[in-house]
């Protein structure tokens, strides 16, 4: 097995959002950090642009071509949360574009684990609606890659992101192809994601929602992670992992109320390493949230040194 990859694209810079917490600063920290510890021995992939009938089959037609046309015309306010600029459509095209080539380089089977570092994130964008600071559902377009161009048929989504990822859940939630586990802070933006929520018609038992209190850390996260979505995961028998790595639910972060630790996002990524290690199966994660620079930085490290030994 080669080396892990880790996909980014200088565009994802571009997109400006002005006096906002999703800013380009936040990759500007991920990868000053990630140069002090030269990589961890990850291949540097230059992400490139998502395809236009990817994302339609995805998202509806007329909501991709409006996205395009309003950076085009300069950006703005889409909702009272998701800002865009002019470069934002490119940036959006490279950080999605970054997922599904990652997927690509796991099913290609020259990489076993892989970390996507795009913005703007992806997991509350739902088919035909931008939310929550996110265009395109990045890790969505990713699973879709990888069951429309790469035959599989089942890919397994853990999405630790503190905020609950409605986009991905909506767009996968009466598919059985697609198993969405998400670990969220209750009661916080985008208030969804309730146990209740487990899947519709075919898709049934494929959706899990496990919501946890504030001030839950990283014997909670792990915990579930360890005693939830493995034993699921290893019923499932995915043969993908794609984790929506948000670093939000650290104990450092401005936007919850969680109390995570670099330490316990490793022990996270462990835990689902080892279990793709058990069956065979590559791991990849995809950048969603994390907000306090310092801390993101640290956590997503702490992750890659994680994935880093996957090749093992
Ligand atoms: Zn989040």
């Amino acid at each position: 097995m080669s080396r892990p990859v880790y996909v980014s694209h200088p565009a994802v810079l571009e997109h400006d959002t002005g006096n906002h917490p999703e800013c380009a600063a936040r990759i500007l920290a991920i990868e000053a950090r990630l140069e002090r510890s030269e990589w961890h021995g990850f291949e540097r992939v230059e992400a490139p642009r998502a395809e236009r009938a990817l994302l339609e089959e995805v998202h509806f037609p007329e909501y991709v071509s409006a996205v395009e046309a309003f950076c085009q015309r300069g950006g703005g306010a889409i909702d009272a949360d998701t800002i865009v600029s002019s470069g934002s459509w490119e940036a959006a095209l490279r950080s999605a574009g970054g997922a599904v080539a990652l997927v690509d380089r796991l099913l290609g089977g020259d990489a076993g684990t892989g970390f996507a570092a795009g913005r703007p994130p992806g997991h509350h964008a739902k088919a035909a609606r931008a939310m929550g600071f996110c265009l395109f559902n990045n890790v969505a377009l990713a699973a879709t890659r990888a069951i429309r161009d790469h035959g599989l048929e089942r890919v397994l989504i853990l999405d630790w992101d503190v905020h609950h990822g409605n986009g991905t859940n909506d767009l996968f939630a009466r598919r059985a192809d697609v198993f969405y586990v998400s670990i969220h802070q209750a009661g916080l933006f985008p208030n969804t994601g309730e146990v209740a929520d487990h899947g519709i018609g075919e898709g049934t038992g494929f959706t899990l929602n496990l919501p946890v209190p504030p001030r839950s850390g990283d014997d909670v996260f792990c915990a579930l992670v360890e005693q939830r979505a493995v034993p699921l995961a290893r019923e499932y028998e995915p043969e993908l992992v794609l984790i929506s790595a948000g670093f939000d639910a650290h104990a450092e972060d401005p936007l919850a109320d969680c109390d995570v630790t670099e330490e316990g996002f490793a022990r996270m990524t462990a835990a689902m390493r080892q279990f793709c290690q058990e069956l065979g199966v590559p791991l990849g994660a995809v950048l969603e949230g994390g907000y306090a620079l310092e801390a993101l930085a640290r956590s997503v490290d702490a992750t890659l040194v994680e994935l880093a030994r996957g090749g093992d």
